[in-house]
Parts: structure tokens; C-alpha cells; sequence
């Protein structure tokens, strides 16, 4: 994979010429994912490593627009330094995205890079941080090198069964308040019960804190032969879409399992060529829950009142 810097001027950090990205725009996306409001961007373009990548939204996307500013350098990894500034110029406190055109655990980008976007993090605590990663293990590793802030949600992939066994273990071990896990592209029946069974899953437990899970969408699931393998949406010869019957059972299963678990649920979709084709109700019904963390710092924050007015000890305690 070629490593890029893009910049404003006409070179990247080796001297060679590459794109110039002046009618990118400067700020947040607000964005059309159901589950965020905004996408950041500080770095974009990867590699595939899992079955899930086989429909990359954000490869297509990039390549149509390929050598354009938006794009310059395709789904060639780029680094993008002047976009670390955007969360700062957001004033409402916001659910944000990081990295929709890539992944924030890429082996190939540098530790100092990421430790400049977690700069970030820390200092906008009114923002939350949604990041997601198909790099569980490149996660972990991170999390112990450097302390991840309260307001990073860390979340992984698990698009089907041996990828939810390897990659929920690995992001329940990460020291955070929300860990979450994406079942899209949903490619098979997942089980997460015994994964998550008995543990606390209230946000800054030590369990799972959100689930969401997404049938696939794309333009290649108007091909049947595909839809036979792939995807949980079926089209009728009039052209419109609706859940595959078979496949109904997957998220209703998870939905299940997060409803014994205390854990909230978020349904995505049901996917076909497009994520609105088949709708987005589950047995009559949206299921859009998100880790309340507001009611948790609302509930630190008293706990920390009772401790400066209790008189054992706190901010109201005698000096010893
Ligand atoms: S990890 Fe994500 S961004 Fe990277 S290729 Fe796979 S689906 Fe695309």
C-alpha cells in the first residue's frame, strides 16, 4: 500500500509531488450513517483484511473519485494532517465518526499520527468518538501503549461468526466506557451470547456497551447469484426489495441476546442496492438505542458531589 501525506502545498513528507486537496471541505461531514451525525476524516483509504471488506463503500467511493480533490491519491492510504483541527470548530456536543474512509488501527499508519488525533479526542470532551476497527488486535496493542479518553467509543467489526470470536474478546479488554461491536455486512447468523454472558454492560462496565447490525447494501446485490450468498434483502421481479425470509433470525437474534444483556440495539437496515431498500424495521418496529452517556457522567458527576460534601472525606473534608 503507498503511504501518502496530503497537503495544501505540492509535496508530502519524501519531497514527491501529490495531489492538492483545495476544494476539499473543511469541516466535519454530517453524514447519512443512521447510527453517528458526523463523519472526521483525518486520514482516508486501506486495505481489505475480512470477508466484510468485499463491498467497501468507501474504496468504490474512493476510486470514482480518484485524482480529484476530494480524493487525490484513490484508496492509497493518505494521511490528511489539516483536517485534525475540524472537531475543534464544532461547538454542539456531537456523536462523531472517525475515519468512515479508513481504518484508525491500519498497521501501516504511525502510532505518532494517531497519538496526534487522539490529542484531539481529549481535548473536545463534549464530542463523543465513534471508531471502529477491523484491527482488534493492532487496538489492543494501542490501548496499552497509551491511554484511550472516556470519549473514545471503541468498536469492532464482526461480520460473521469467526470473526465475532476473534474480535469481541479482544475490544472487551479495551479500557474505555462504550466498546461496541458492528455486525454489517451482515454475512452470517452471529452469536455473541456466551461472549457477552454475565458481564456488566452498562456504560463503564466491563462488557459490551452496543451492538449494531446492518444487512449489506451495494449495487452488486441487484445480481441474484449474488444475493444467493450474500446480503439479507431478496427483490421481486417489479423490483422492489424486503428482508430475505431466511435470513430474518439474525438480527433478531442479536436483538434478543442484547435484550437479556442489558446491552442497547441498534438496527441498522436490511440493505439491497441501496441501505434504504428493504427499510429499517425490525418486526414492525425501528430499534435505534445508543450507550446513554450522558445518564453516566450525570451520574458520576453526583457521585463526586457526595464525595465533597461527605464528611469522611472528599473536596469538603478537614485538611489532615
Ligand atoms: S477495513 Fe473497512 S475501510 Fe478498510 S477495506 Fe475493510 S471495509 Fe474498507
Amino acid at each position: 500500500m503507498n503511504r501518502q501525506v496530503e497537503s495544501k502545498g505540492n509535496s508530502n513528507e519524501a519531497g514527491r509531488t501529490i495531489g492538492i486537496a483545495i476544494e476539499e471541505p473543511e469541516i466535519v461531514h454530517r453524514t447519512k450513517i443512521r447510527w453517528t451525525e458526523f463523519t472526521w476524516n483525518p486520514m482516508s483509504g486501506c486495505e481489505a483484511v475480512s470477508p466484510g471488506c468485499a463491498s467497501c463503500y468507501a474504496r468504490t467511493l474512493a476510486e470514482r473519485f480518484r485524482g480529484t480533490a476530494a480524493f487525490p491519491n484513490g484508496f492509497d492510504l493518505t494521511i490528511r494532517p489539516h483536517k485534525l483541527v475540524e472537531p475543534l470548530k464544532l461547538r454542539e456536543p456531537s456523536l462523531i465518526f472517525v475515519n468512515s474512509t479508513s481504518d484508525f488501527f491500519l498497521d501501516a499508519v504511525d502510532d505518532t499520527y494517531r497519538d496526534q488525533i487522539i490529542d484531539v479526542i481529549e481535548s473536545t470532551p463534549q464530542h463523543q468518538y465513534q471508531v471502529l476497527t477491523k484491527r482488534h488486535e493492532s487496538m489492543l496493542r494501542y490501548s496499552r501503549r497509551r491511554r484511550l479518553p472516556a470519549n473514545f467509543w471503541a468498536g469492532v467489526t464482526a461480520e460473521d461468526q469467526a470473526r465475532a470470536d476473534l474480535r469481541i474478546p479482544c475490544v472487551l479488554q479495551v479500557d474505555v466506557p462504550v466498546r461496541f461491536v458492528s455486525v454489517e455486512p451482515a454475512l452470517s447468523m452471529v452469536d455473541i451470547s456466551r461472549l457477552v454472558n454475565g458481564r456488566n454492560s452498562a456504560v463503564g462496565g466491563d462488557g459490551l456497551q452496543w451492538l449494531i447490525w446492518g444487512g449489506e447494501s451495494g449495487l452488486h446485490l441487484k445480481d441474484e447469484k449474488v444475493r444467493a450468498v450474500r446480503g439479507c434483502a431478496v427483490r421481486d421481479e417489479r423490483g422492489k426489495w424486503s428482508p430475505h425470509p431466511e435470513r430474518m433470525d439474525w438480527p433478531r437474534t442479536l436483538r434478543d441476546v442484547c435484550a437479556a444483556n442489558g446491552i442497547p440495539f441498534f438496527f441498522k437496515q436490511w440493505g439491497g442496492a441501496r441501505p434504504t431498500s428493504a427499510g429499517h424495521e425490525l418486526d414492525g418496529r425501528k430499534w435505534e438505542e445508543i450507550p446513554d452517556v450522558q445518564a453516566k457522567a450525570m451520574q458520576e458527576a453526583v457521585g463526586r458531589v457526595e464525595r465533597a460534601t461527605s464528611p469522611s472525606g472528599g473536596w469538603g473534608a478537614s485538611p489532615r
